[in-house]
């Protein structure tokens, strides 16, 4: 991490420009080592736990253990969420390669307990981006104390890969805010009771708006709607119809949600109650600005998946004894650590290359953001654009696929134990195949690639 961030990402010409002025490679340093301390006291001890005990819908509300909300608690108290963001809400102005090389940390130690954070982020970001100064206030401002959480809900049964098809409709009232009724799917931190409330940001069709996806229009619908004080208040009509039962990530609650169907009425009139964000029928273009970041969060955490399990793999190889060296067989030997045959070297240098390779170019794509935001010269902003659009379905889907595949080989070194839930490496795995799936499968991915991005601006 120090080797790509200082040496190769150039960091600490970064911290030069004005916008990071209160930075040196002291608080780089510091920041990353709180990282490390934190995901090694509050995330990693209950991956396995969170793992074993998925999320279970109990009456409709989720029950789940406790220690994914203490987690997310210490992680709301260390201001790591709005690491990125202005000082004006709270924000800490750290480069975006700093902050994707700490919350690493978090995604190695427990990928299903960051995975809310992540969202959170993502989703805050966006308001930072289209909200309305008041919506800033309203939403960011709590999510970035730790107070609510976010999500993204673009999903439904009928509607995965094809966001065209998105059926939800958002119907306009006279007071400026909009009802919404349809069914969303797969939505990650869609319910849990780890937060006072849950921002969800919906995309829906606003009737008479053309067909497709230049129909749709982004939405921030909460699960409870705020009293005048700002104080959390009555339910929206957001309810959980059901949990996904999931092969890994199982700390992250994966909901079916339905919006409108009448359980709440709020104000007595039906409907979920949403704020537009952003223009009407402009609402994918909004919302890629959350994708855009959780695609390369995706390749980061499925990176940081490979990484850990490589180095768990790489101890095991030096503890575990098996054989004798293919040249010198004499039974009477004592046996050899498994790291001495040359298989299992290939198997360990295949995964470092693959998992270094990964966070390096993770790490490399948000450099591209810091440059896109700060560089002096507005050509360089212009490059560091073109380059990281297109680099961003790659950043999200390589890393998905071949540190999935790191994962595989994290278990072969491990033999018959790997294949058991004695070792994290199985489990690792289990989460890491989520990633060529999920925020754009990896089909689509490659469309994105080359029938929108390469060719776009020419
Ligand atoms: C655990 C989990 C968490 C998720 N979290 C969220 C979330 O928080 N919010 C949210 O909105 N969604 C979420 N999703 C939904 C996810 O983004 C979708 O599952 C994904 O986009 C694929 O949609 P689908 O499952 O309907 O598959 P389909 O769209 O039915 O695709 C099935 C297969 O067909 C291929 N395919 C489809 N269309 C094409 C095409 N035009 N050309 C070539 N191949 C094609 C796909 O690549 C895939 O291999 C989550 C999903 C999972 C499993």
């Amino acid at each position: 991490m120090d080797f790509l961030l200082h040496e190769w990402l150039g960091t600490g010409e970064l911290l030069t420009r004005e916008r990071y002025a209160e930075h040196d490679r002291e608080t780089v340093d510091d920041v990353l080592d709180l990282s490390e301390a934190l995901a090694t006291r509050w995330f990693a001890p209950h991956n396995r736990a969170a793992d074993l005990n998925e999320p279970r819908m109990v009456d409709g509300r989720v029950e789940m253990i406790p220690e994914v909300g203490e987690a997310l608690r210490a992680f709301g108290e260390s201001d790591l969420l709005a690491a990125t963001m202005d000082a004006g809400v709270g924000g800490l102005q750290l480069p975006r390669v700093v902050a994707t090389a700490c919350f690493a940390w978090f995604q190695a130690a427990n990928i299903g307990t960051s995975a809310y954070a992540m969202l959170t982020r993502g989703n805050a970001n966006l308001l930072l981006a289209h909200g309305t100064p008041g919506q800033v206030d309203t939403w960011v401002r709590p999510m970035v104390a730790g107070r609510f959480l976010g999500t993204m809900c673009l999903s439904e049964p009928d509607a995965g890969s094809s966001l065209a098809d998105i059926t939800t409709r958002a119907e306009p009232r006279p007071d400026g805010t909009h009802r919404l009724f349809g069914t969303k799917m797969w939505i990650s931190g869609g319910d849990h009771e780890l937060s006072e409330n849950i921002v969800h940001l919906v995309l829906a069709r606003v009737p008479g708006g053309p067909p497709g996806v230049k129909g749709l229009s982004l939405f921030l619908v909460p699960k409870h709607l705020l009293r005048p004080d700002g104080g959390v208040g009555e339910r929206n009509d957001v309810v959980l119809a059901g949990l996904n039962h999931k092969m890994g990530y199982r700390g992250t609650t994966n909901a079916v949600l339905n919006f409108g169907e009448g359980a709440h009425t709020p104000g007595g009139e039906p409907g979920a109650v949403g704020e537009l964000v952003g223009p009407l029928h402009g609402g994918l273009s909004c919302m890629f600005h959350m994708m855009n970041e959780a695609r390369i969060g995706v390749g980061s955490g499925a990176a940081a998946l490979g990484y850990t399990a490589y180095l768990k793999s790489l101890e095991y190889a030096r503890t575990r004894l098996q054989g004798r060296p293919f040249a010198d067989r004499d039974p009477s030997a004592p046996p050899v650590p498994i790291i001495r045959h040359p298989d299992v070297r290939r198997m360990l240098l295949t995964q470092k290359s693959w998992v270094e390779g990964a966070m390096a170019l993770v790490l490399y794509c948000a450099r591209l953001v810091d440059e896109r935001e700060t560089a002096p010269d507005p050509e360089a902003r212009r490059e560091a654009a073109t380059l990281l659009d297109i680099l961003t379905p790659v950043a999200k889907s390589w890393p998905s696929q071949w540190c999935t595949e790191a994962n595989a080989l994290a278990i072969q070194v491990h033999g018959g134990y790997g294949y058991t839930r004695d070792y994290d490496v199985e489990q690792h795995y289990r989460d890491n195949r989520l990633n060529p799936i999920h925020e754009g499968t990896h089909g689509i991915q490659g469309l994105d690639l080359l029938g929108r991005r390469v060719r776009a601006g020419g």
